[in-house]
C-alpha cells in the first residue's frame, strides 16, 4: 500500500516524520518544520516491538490513534502511515541489523538490543516510504547519532535534520512517558535539565575536564531528586566516544529512573559551551 501510494508520487522533495504516536508538541513540532521546508510530508505511527526489551513498556505504550490522525492533518502531514505489526514483520527476519558503538553507551547500554530495532525498522520506513529528508528530534540525540551512522553507512539517500527539543514551561523535556510521572517526580524531573545546563556553563567558564563537569552534574540530580541515576555521560558527538577534555562538539546526557518513568534528557554543545540546537 504505502510503497504503491509513494510511486504515484513524482517530483516532490518529500519529508518524513518517524513517530510512535501519543503526539505532543515535539512531534508537532517536527512535522511543522518538515512542511515549512519540504513540498510533502509523510509521518508514520509505529510502536515497534523489535526495540523494546522483554520487560519495558511495549503493551502499555500510551496510544490514542483517533486523537492522532487529528493532530496530524491540523499540523502538515500529507501522508500519515499507521501500519500493523505483522505487516512490518510478516515474517521472522532472515537478515539480522546490529549497531556498533554507538549503541554501547547512554541509553543503549541499559536497553540491549534497542537500537538494532531502531534501524531495522527505520531501513524497512526508508525503503517504503523513500524520502529526501527524514526530521527527528534532539530529545534523542543518541536515536539521531545511530540514524547519522545508518544512513553514512548504508548510502540511503536522506538528509537527517535533527530538530531541537520542545520543553514544558518548567523546563521538562516533553515526551509520551511524561503521563506515567506523579506530580512529585515532575516537580523533580526538572532538575535534570537544570543540571545540565549548569554543567555547560562550566564549560562556558573554561572548566576543560569532563569528569570534573559530570561529578557536579551527579550532585545537583542526586540532591534534587528522589529518581535513581541511570547514566549521566559526556561523550563526542555524533561519534558518541569518551572524552577527558572538552574540545569539540559533545553532547551531556542523563538517564534518572521514577517510580514508572525513565526519563532522558541532554544537552550538545560546542568547546565554548555554546549550544548546537539544530543538526542538518
Ligand atoms: P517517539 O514517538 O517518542 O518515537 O518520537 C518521535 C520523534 O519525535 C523522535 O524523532 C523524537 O526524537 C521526537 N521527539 C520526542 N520528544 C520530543 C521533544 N520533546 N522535542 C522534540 N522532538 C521530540
Amino acid at each position: 500500500m504505502m510503497q504503491k501510494e509513494r510511486r504515484r508520487i513524482t517530483g516532490k522533495q518529500i519529508a518524513f516524520v518517524p513517530t510512535m504516536g501519543y503526539f505532543h508538541e515535539g512531534h508537532l513540532s517536527l512535522m511543522n518544520k518538515a512542511k515549512e521546508e519540504n513540498e510533502l510530508v509523510i509521518a508514520s505511527i509505529f510502536v515497534n516491538p523489535l526495540q523494546f526489551g522483554p520487560d519495558e513498556d511495549f503493551d502499555t505504550y500510551p496510544r490514542n490513534e483517533k486523537r492522532d490522525i487529528l493532530l496530524a492533518e491540523k499540523n502538515g502531514v500529507d501522508i500519515l502511515f499507521i501500519p500493523p505489526v505483522d505487516e512490518m514483520y510478516p515474517t521472522e527476519l532472515s537478515t539480522i541489523m546490529k549497531v556498533g558503538d554507538r549503541a554501547n553507551v547512554l541509553c543503549g547500554r541499559s536497553r540491549p538490543g534497542h537500537f538494532d530495532g531502531v534501524v531495522t525498522v527505520l531501513s524497512k520506513l526508508f525503503n517504503l516510504i523513500q524520502p529526501h529528508r527524514v526530521y527527528v528530534g534532539m530529545k534523542d540525540a543518541q536515536q539521531v547519532a545511530v540514524i547519522d551512522g545508518l544512513i553514512k553507512d548504508y548510502n540511503f539517500p536522506i538528509e537527517l535534520i535533527g530538530l531541537p527539543t520542545i520543553r514544558e514551561d518548567s523546563g521538562l523535556a516533553k515526551s509520551s512517558r511524561n503521563v506515567y510521572l506523579t506530580d512529585q517526580e515532575l516537580t523533580e524531573a526538572v532538575c535534570i535539565q537544570k543540571a545540565l545546563n549548569i554543567g555547560r556553563e562550566l564549560v562556558v567558564n573554561g572548566v576543560k575536564s569532563s569528569s570534573e563537569i559530570m561529578k557536579q552534574v551527579e550532585q545537583i540530580i542526586l540532591k534534587d531528586t528522589s529518581g535513581i541515576i541511570d547514566y549521566i555521560e559526556l561523550l563526542s558527538y555524533p561519534r558518541l566516544l569518551p572524552v577527558t577534555e572538552i574540545n569539540q562538539e559533545v553532547i551531556l546526557a542523563a538517564a534518572v529512573n521514577f517510580n514508572k518513568a525513565r526519563l532522558i534528557d541532554n544537552i550538545i554543545f560546542d568547546s565554548h559551551g555554546n549550544l548546537v540546537k539544530r543538526i542538518s
